[in-house]
C-alpha cells in the first residue's frame, strides 16, 4: 500500500512541477503585455490629444542637449610672507577677505628655510583652501633696493606648473600680505582670458596708478613713477590665466639684472603685449585694491628676555 502511494507520487510530481512552471511563465508574459499595452494605449490617447508623450524620442529640433556649463575658474592668490611682528595680523586680515571669495585657493609661500609652525597652524584654522610652501631668499638679496619675494613667487609658479594641468580653468593673482583687497576685485579678475589689468590705489607716489584705456584697449599708463616702464603697474594690478602660466613654462620673476619696480614689467614682457591686456574694473576707472603698507611696529619696550608668566603667540 505504502509502495503504491510512493510510486504514484513520484510519477505525478514532475507533471505537477511542469504545470506550475508553465502557469508562472504565462502570468509574467501577460503582465509585460499589459504594461506595454497600457503604455501604448496612453501614447495613442496623448497623440490624439496633440500632446507630446512623456518619454518619446525627441524630435530633431529638440535633440540638442546642452552640456553642463564649466565651473567658474578657480582663483589662485599667491602670497609671499615673512616672519615679523605683524605677520599673523596681516595674514588674519587677508584670510578674513579671502574666506568670502568663492572658488579660491590661497598659495602661501613663506620666505623661510622651512615652513613655520605659526603659519602652518594659522592656515589650518583659517577656513580658506590653501597650499603652504616655503622658499628662502638668499641673504645677499635681502638688501634695500633689491626686489622682494622673487623666489617665493617663482616657487608658487613652479607648484602650479607641477600640480595643475591644461584642463583646469584658473586665474593667478599675486597678493602681497600687506595690501587691502575688495571682494569685487576677485569677481573682476575671474573672467581673465590672458592677462587682465586694473587700477591700484595708494601706489607710485600718487593716490592711484591705472592703465589708460581707449576704445576698450590699454594704450598707456597713468603713473607718477618711472613712466617709461613697459608695464607701469604694481604686482596687485594684474592677473594671469592659469593656462598662460602653463603655456609659458619658462616665464619667471627675474633676479639677475632686476631692478626694484621692474619685476612686474620683466615678468609681463615674457607672457603678453600691451595691446593684448584686458582692462577690468569699468575700463580701469575703479580702485578695487590698495597698496597699503603696515607701519613698522614699535617694540621699544619689549624686554630683552621673556618676562611674562605665559608664552603667547602674536
Ligand atoms: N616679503 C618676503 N620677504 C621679504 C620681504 C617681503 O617674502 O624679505 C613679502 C611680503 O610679505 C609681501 C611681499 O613680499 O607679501 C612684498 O613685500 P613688501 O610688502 O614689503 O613690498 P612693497 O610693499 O614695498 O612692495
Ligand atoms: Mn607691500
Amino acid at each position: 500500500m505504502k509502495s503504491i502511494f510512493y510510486s504514484r507520487f513520484f510519477i505525478l510530481l514532475p507533471w505537477v512541477l511542469i504545470v506550475i512552471i508553465v502557469m508562472d511563465i504565462d502570468t509574467k508574459r501577460s503582465s509585460v503585455r499589459s504594461t506595454a499595452g497600457s503604455y501604448l494605449a496612453r501614447l495613442g490617447d496623448a497623440q490624439r490629444r496633440g500632446e507630446k508623450p512623456a518619454h518619446a524620442a525627441p524630435s530633431a529640433a529638440n535633440r540638442t542637449v546642452l552640456p553642463p556649463p564649466p565651473p567658474p575658474p578657480l582663483i589662485y592668490a599667491v602670497t609671499p610672507t615673512y616672519s615679523r611682528a605683524v605677520q599673523k595680523a596681516e595674514l588674519t586680515r587677508l584670510a578674513n577677505t579671502f574666506r568670502q571669495v568663492p572658488r579660491f585657493h590661497w598659495v602661501v609661500v613663506e620666505d623661510a628655510g622651512a615652513r613655520t609652525e605659526l603659519v602652518a597652524r594659522f592656515l589650518a584654522r583659517c577656513g580658506v583652501p590653501y597650499t603652504h610652501l616655503n622658499a628662502l631668499t638668499p641673504r645677499r638679496f635681502k638688501r634695500t633696493g633689491m626686489p622682494r619675494a622673487t623666489e617665493q613667487r617663482n616657487a608658487a609658479l613652479g607648484w602650479l606648473r607641477t600640480h595643475r594641468d591644461t584642463r583646469e580653468p584658473g586665474v593667478v593673482f599675486f597678493a602681497d600680505d600687506d595690501n587691502t583687497y575688495s571682494l569685487e576685485l576677485f569677481e573682476e579678475m575671474r573672467s581673465t582670458r590672458g592677462v587682465s589689468v586694473w587700477p591700484v590705489g595708494l601706489v607710485g607716489g600718487r593716490r592711484y596708478e591705472r592703465p589708460v584705456v581707449e576704445n576698450g584697449k590699454v594704450v598707456g599708463w597713468y603713473t607718477g613713477w618711472r613712466a617709461d616702464r613697459p608695464f607701469a603697474i604694481d604686482m596687485a594690478g594684474f592677473a594671469v590665466n592659469l593656462q598662460v602660466i602653463l603655456a609659458n613654462p619658462r616665464a619667471l620673476f627675474k633676479r639677475r639684472g632686476a631692478k626694484p619696480g621692474m619685476q612686474e614689467s620683466d615678468f609681463l614682457k615674457q607672457i603678453t603685449k600691451l595691446e593684448e591686456l584686458e582692462p577690468k574694473a569699468r575700463n580701469c576707472t575703479q580702485v578695487l585694491v590698495w597698496h597699503t603698507r603696515t607701519e613698522k611696529v614699535n617694540l621699544g619696550n619689549e624686554p630683552k628676555r621673556h618676562q611674562d608668566s605665559v608664552m603667547i603667540e602674536v
